[in-house]
């Protein structure tokens, strides 16, 4: 039996999972299929920032557009230091394309001007 804390929203649900893979304590069955996947395959979204050229700001917030694989994470967080992007941006603009081989994009977060 393992246990995890659902963290697909703030009730965080306290949930066990048998060697079944079958779940209990899921308040919803985004607890169910969010267990499921952590055990088999994790993933997570990721959220930085990277350098921006412009006269307002220094630093662009960026998401993955999907989540990405866990193990993938660490990677994508250091190939995200070499990025600097010139402004304009804006909101969805692609920033990497493919980061970290895994067929997922990041993109902009926010609006920044020159
Ligand atoms: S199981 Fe549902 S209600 Fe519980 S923390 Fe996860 S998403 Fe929220």
């Amino acid at each position: 039996m393992r246990e995890l804390i659902c963290i697909n929203c703030p009730r965080g649900c306290r949930l066990k999972v048998d060697d079944n893979l079958n779940v209990t304590g899921n308040f919803c069955p985004r607890g169910a299929i969010y267990a499921k996947n952590e055990l088999t395959h994790p993933v997570r979204t990721l959220t930085s920032t990277v350098k921006v050229q412009s006269t307002l700001e220094r630093r662009l917030p960026v998401k993955s557009s999907e989540p990405l694989p866990k193990e993938k994470v660490f990677e994508a967080v250091r190939e995200l230091d070499e990025v600097n992007v010139e402004a304009p941006v804006h909101i969805g603009d692609i920033v990497v394309r493919n980061i970290a081989q895994t067929g997922i994009n990041i993109i902009a977060t926010k609006n920044i001007e020159k």
